[in-house]
C-alpha cells in the first residue's frame, strides 16, 4: 500500500485489465477512522484479499462507501463483494449504471453517484462529472489537497483508450481540459505510477491527442479510407494482429470525432476528409 498523502492511501488490486496493467488502484480517502474506498477493482478474492489485508494494516477504519469512477468491471466489479464486507453502501453514476445494464451486468444494488461535494473524515471532496472514457464516469477532487482521483481518465504510465461505443473523444478532451484547470499536486490514476507533475502530464496527453488527431487527417487527405486500414497506418509496429482490433476502435472514435464536427464524410463504410480546419 502507497501512501500518497496524509489523508489517501492507494492498494493495487489485483484485477484483470489492459496490458500493461495488472491491477487496479484502490484508493482509501479519509481521516480520523472513517474512509470511503474508491475503486474496489474487479472483485476476483486475491483483489478481495489486498483490500481487506490493507484496511486492517489502515486500523479498520469505518468504511462510509465504496465508489466507483466507471462502471468497467475492472473499476466496478468488486463494488458489491466489497460493499458487503465492509458493510458500506456502493455507487456508480446513473449512466454507468445503464451501461452495466446494458451489458447484461448485474447492476442492481448500486446507489447513484452524483457530482457534488461530500466530506469524509474531514476530508472535503468535490465528486467531478468528466466523461469520454465512458459516458458516466466520475472523478474526486479534493481541493485541499491538489489531488485528484481520476479513474482510467489518465493512467500512470500509457495514454487511455478512448474507443466507442463507450468513448467519445469530444467528451474526453473536454473533461482533460477541465481536469487541467483544476489546481493539481497530483493526481491518482485508475492503473499504474502517481503522476508527481500533473501540468507537464496532461499537456502530454493533450499533444498526444493532437499529433494523432493530425496524423489521421492527413491519412484522409486523399481517398476514402476503412476504419481497419487507417488503424494498420496508425498503429503499425506498436500493437499486433491480435491488438489491431482495439487499434480499430480507437481510429473509429476519432472518426466520430471528425464526423460530429464536420472535417471527415462517410460513404459506405469509408471515410475521407473534406475541409481545412484548425485547432482554435
Ligand atoms: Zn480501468
Amino acid at each position: 500500500m502507497l501512501k500518497v498523502s496524509n489523508r489517501v492511501y492507494r492498494s493495487e488490486v489485483p484485477s484483470v485489465t489492459l496490458p500493461p496493467y495488472r491491477a487496479t488502484n484502490a484508493y482509501w480517502v479519509g481521516s480520523r477512522g472513517r474512509v470511503v474506498l474508491v475503486d474496489p477493482g474487479d472483485g476476483q478474492a486475491a483483489g478481495l484479499d489486498t483490500l481487506r489485508q490493507d484496511w486492517e494494516a489502515l486500523g479498520r477504519p469505518l468504511v462510509e462507501a465504496v465508489y466507483c469512477t466507471h462502471y468497467h468491471l475492472d473499476h466496478s466489479g468488486g463494488a458489491r463483494a466489497a460493499g458487503d464486507f465492509f458493510h458500506a453502501p456502493f455507487f456508480l453514476s446513473r449512466e454507468d449504471q445503464a451501461c452495466l445494464a446494458a451489458h447484461g451486468a448485474d447492476a442492481g444494488g448500486f446507489e447513484v453517484l452524483e457530482p457534488g461535494p461530500l466530506s469524509v473524515g474531514g476530508v472535503d471532496v468535490e465528486v467531478l462529472s468528466a466523461p469520454g472514457h465512458t459516458p458516466g464516469q466520475m472523478n474526486l477532487w479534493m481541493p485541499d489537497e491538489g489531488g485528484l482521483l481520476a479513474g482510467d481518465n489518465v493512467l500512470g504510465n500509457t495514454t487511455v483508450v478512448i474507443a466507442p461505443p463507450d468513448g467519445d473523444l469530444g467528451r474526453y478532451l473536454a473533461s482533460l481540459k477541465t481536469l487541467a484547470s483544476l489546481a493539481l499536486a497530483w493526481i491518482g490514476p485508475g492503473h499504474g505510477d502517481l503522476v508527481r507533475d500533473p501540468a507537464a502530464y496532461l499537456g502530454e496527453y493533450m499533444a498526444h491527442r493532437e499529433e494523432r488527431t493530425r496524423q489521421i487527417l492527413a491519412l484522409l487527405e486523399s481517398d476514402w479510407t476503412t476504419p481497419r486500414t487507417l488503424a494498420e497506418q496508425v498503429y503499425r509496429g506498436k500493437l499486433d494482429e491480435a491488438q489491431m482490433s482495439l487499434g480499430e476502435w480507437m481510429v473509429r472514435g476519432h472518426l466520430a470525432w471528425f464526423l460530429d464536427r464536420g472535417w471527415v464524410a462517410e460513404r459506405d463504410g469509408r471515410y475521407r476528409k473534406v475541409e481545412d480546419h484548425d485547432f482554435s
